[in-house]
């Protein structure tokens, strides 16, 4: 099969030297990328900046900001089975990137324009054996509405819950939570959780096709 990975934070610049983003080490990303490959599928990864080394055999597209994002992943959609996007794309940008340095001085606005939500477009354009795996970040591990509603939204097949405990972490708490209502908690490392989601996409795509 044919898995689409996106990783890591994004880069919205504000001058040549400062950027808004998310904290985010892309190790959920770059792990899914392992265990797919593992299982002998083709990966593709998008991957904002981090300090990982990309899985070799992974064909790696590195992008810095949530535009450049939206273009790689709607570019390279049709061509995949599954997308899982575990990227923490930066909700906003600001509105111009200014080609100097903004000098220091007693206050500064900045007016900061919405990006597009990657898998929101992406679902426009999902076809029907295509599974969709996304994530959601909330305050509580019990926020289970609010990751339902992204589920559907978002046409995915699997959302995974998690929480700000999760950031930079080798293991955590998370609630998988299916499009058929299936919820199941796990308490596992990022590894793990890579694994369940490549077996996921495996069982659901079998399952499709027989
Ligand atoms: O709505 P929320 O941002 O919480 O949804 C999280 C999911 O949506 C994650 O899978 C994330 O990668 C994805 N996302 C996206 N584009 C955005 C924001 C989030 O694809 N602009």
């Amino acid at each position: 099969m044919r898995f689409l990975v996106t990783a890591g934070p994004t880069r919205e610049w504000i001058d040549p030297v400062r950027y808004i983003s998310n904290a985010s080490s892309g190790r959920m990303g770059y792990e899914v990328a392992r265990q797919a490959l593992r299982r002998n599928h083709t990966v593709v990864l998008i991957s904002g900046p981090t300090n990982l080394r990309p899985p070799r055999g992974v064909q790696t597209v590195s992008v810095e900001t949530a535009l450049q994002m939206h273009s790689a992943v709607l570019r390279h959609l049709p061509d995949v089975d599954a997308l899982v996007m575990t990227a923490a794309v930066a909700d906003f940008r600001p509105a111009r990137r200014s080609s100097r340095k903004i000098r220091r001085k007693s206050s500064l606005t900045l007016r900061l324009l919405p990006n597009p939500d990657i898998l929101a477009d992406a679902a426009k354009i999902k076809r029907p054996h295509q599974v969709f795996v996304g994530f959601a970040l909330e305050d509580s591990i019990s926020a289970t509405e609010n990751a339902l509603r992204k589920l559907k939204a978002k046409r995915l097949d699997l959302v995974v819950l998690n929480t700000e405990q999760t950031i930079g972490a080798e293991r955590s708490t998370f609630v998988l939570i299916t499009k058929e209502g299936g919820i199941q908690r796990l308490e596992c490392t990022k590894r793990a959780l890579a694994a369940r989601i490549v077996r996921f996409v495996e069982e659901t795509i079998g399952r499709d096709t027989t």
